[in-house]
């Protein structure tokens, strides 16, 4: 029902793997045990709180989308960000260097 809703919608639909989604913390990803009751999440690693099952829908989207194969990190933009920046800048000193070697190269042909 929910692959047919998604499809109609123009959304994957990924099976993920429930296991641990609520001990696992959606921050950092080390695993606490906690207890039915216990209804908040409370990351004893990284400090990470958040409601209980909102913690668990994050750790179920992460999963989602790692197998569709987006991957979910905050340093991946930044990363491919700045290799982008700096061949844009190379190819700019390039591209004012050149009419001044073109220019240069002229009167020694005349000559
Ligand atoms: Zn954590």
């Amino acid at each position: 029902m929910l692959e047919y809703k998604c499809q109609r919608e123009g959304t994957h639909f990924v099976v993920v793997n429930p296991r641990g989604t609520t001990k696992e913390c959606s921050n950092c990803g080390v695993s606490t045990e906690k207890p039915l009751w216990m209804r908040e999440h409370s990351c004893p690693s990284c400090g990470f709180e958040a409601d209980r099952d909102l913690n668990a829908a994050y750790n179920i989207l992460a999963r989602g989308l790692a197998k569709v194969g987006v991957v979910h990190s905050d340093s991946m933009p930044a990363e491919t960000a700045l290799p982008t920046d700096t061949v844009v800048s190379a190819k700019r000193v390039i591209e004012t260097g050149s009419p001044v070697l073109s220019e240069a190269v002229r009167p020694s042909r005349a000559g």
